[in-house]
């Protein structure tokens, strides 16, 4: 609980308009896409780093919790005060300072929208890359917490791959300025990516100088039909066997396929028990000769039916079954536990085979889609909450999920980060030896504990969150 003394110093630093302490409008800052709740005290959108530093330093010395928080559009809980404390919502931290496209360089503040600097840098010909899902409404903070995938990582990797240097304000107060503004550097550690993917436990961040590339000349979608998931998810080895890198290749398993398949307009032929959705971009020609490929090796590859098209309404029209699929998925059941675990891309057959034993074996529908290029696939265990015997066997299948993921060589989390949703599982990857480190590292930058306590570290077997 913060003191009614605290709440007056950091209304006094941020000013009194840009505090919220009454429990009503409290409420959005309580909550993010797990649909969770949990009430913080306060909620205060700081201005400036110094701002953010003097709060902070303020939370050292009296020991109150403090979330940073960007859109809150988090799938693992990340900016939750799961024990109360100050939301810091970096709101007002939302311009684009600049584009430097001699440089292939661009600074942003941490709270400007993913999806607004990506259609400024497209106006000058330039292209910044990392486009999650949520790019409409996440910061590119929240990105960088949260190291944010998206469907072009198959080819243009993730935010990390795009982050130069940043200026974060550590829990003691000191405000860093780390890595570089230009195409290299290795003086020292590397801070920058310590910070990236940290989940808002190490520091906040206030600024953020990533790298662009030139906007590529042209793209073509294309879809292909096949009878069931494992000879889509052979394609998807196929294709970039034959070395092509597609910039999107997303995966939509039989139960995606049935859950969408009355609500859209292009016709799926009858048999379909999976579809691949393909993007390739470049100049003409080879846009061209990749589409050519991948046709070729689809209907190597029994593909019931493969469409292509480039810009404008016949693109939209092939993703309207993925844009439609996540709402649709609560048709089989009210409730879902999503997991976006990766396997290397050769594994992914066997995954999926285990996933079809365990909804045969639990009763349960275990819908699979997502981003299958670079094996990060999202499984979704749809239950129903209020069922505790549904709820004891989601509960099984999460952990046999993660069990066969690390057995091919996989990660319990490709996107979606930690959080407090995955904590408990956290063990079952990462040795000892390993958390302990991080552990030490955590106390290094936060001594008192102050920065978004109860994440990554804390699940403490505890699994009453999903
Ligand atoms: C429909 C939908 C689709 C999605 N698709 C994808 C996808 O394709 N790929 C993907 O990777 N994710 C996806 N996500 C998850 C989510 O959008 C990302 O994790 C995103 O990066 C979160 O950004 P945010 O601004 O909403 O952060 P928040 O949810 O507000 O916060 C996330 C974490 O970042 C920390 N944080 C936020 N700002 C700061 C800061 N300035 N300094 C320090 N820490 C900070 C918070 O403390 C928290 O731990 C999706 C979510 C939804 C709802």
């Amino acid at each position: 609980m913060i003191s009614e003394a605290d709440l007056r110093n950091i209304s006094e630093v941020v000013g009194p308009a840009h505090l919220i302490t009454r429990t009503n409008d409290l409420e959005a800052y309580g909550s993010d896409a797990t649909k969770l709740v949990y009430a913080p005290d306060a909620a205060a959108f700081p201005g400036t780093a110094d701002e953010v530093s003097k709060i902070l330093q303020l939370a050292t010395r009296e020991g109150f919790p403090v979330i940073p928080r960007g859109a809150g559009s988090g799938m693992s809980g990340g900016a939750l005060p799961v024990r109360g404390g100050l939301v810091l919502a970096m709101d007002r931290f939302d311009r684009i300072l600049s584009i430097d496209p001699d440089n292939l360089v661009a600074k942003v503040e941490t709270g400007v929208i993913t999806g607004r600097l990506q259609a400024a840098a497209e106006e000058l010909g330039l292209f910044y890359p990392p486009d999650p899902a949520s790019s409409d409404i996440s910061t590119i903070g929240g990105n960088v917490a949260e190291c944010a995938g998206g469907l072009r990582a198959v080819k243009y990797g993730v935010t990390r791959d795009y982050v130069l240097g940043l200026t974060m304000v550590i829990p003691t107060g000191e405000i860093l300025k780390v890595g570089v503004e230009t195409a290299k550097g290795v003086a020292g550690y590397d801070l920058t990516r310590l910070v990236i993917g940290s989940e808002g436990t190490l520091a906040v961040i206030t600024d953020i100088t990533l790298r662009l590339l030139p906007k590529p000349e042209t793209n073509r979608t294309m879809i292909a039909f096949f009878p069931d998931v494992s000879s889509a998810v052979r394609i998807v080895s196929r294709i970039i066997a034959n070395r092509i890198i597609p910039t999107v290749l997303e995966l939509m398993d039989r139960i995606c396929v049935d859950a969408v398949k009355d609500e859209i307009e292009f016709p799926i032929p009858p048999r379909t028990g999976a579809l691949l959705l393909m993007e390739v971009d470049g100049d003409e020609a080879a846009v061209a000769r990749s589409a050519d490929m991948i046709r070729r090796v689809c209907e190597e590859g029994r593909a019931l039916g493969f469409e292509s098209a480039s810009g404008g309404e016949a693109v939209d029209r092939l993703w309207e079954a993925r844009r439609k699929l996540s709402p649709s998925l609560y048709k089989c059941r009210p409730h879902k536990i999503s997991e976006d675990v990766v396997v290397p891309r050769t594994r992914m057959p066997e995954l999926v085979s285990h996933l079809e034993a365990l909804s045969r074996r639990y009763g349960l529908p275990i819908p699979a889609f997502g981003h299958a290029g670079d094996g990060n696939i999202h499984v979704n265990i749809m239950l129903d909450k209020s069922d505790p015997e549904e709820l004891e066997k989601a509960h099984d299948v999460v952990e046999k999920v993660f069990e066969k993921v690390l057995a091919l060589g996989g990660t319990i989390t490709g996107e979606h980060g930690i959080g407090i949703t995955k904590a408990p599982y956290l063990e079952m990857e990462i040795p000892r030896a390993g958390l302990e480190l991080m552990q030490r590292i955590k106390k290094a930058f936060d001594p008192k504990g102050i920065l978004n306590p109860g994440k990554i570290f804390d699940g403490s077997g505890s699994k009453e969150w999903i």
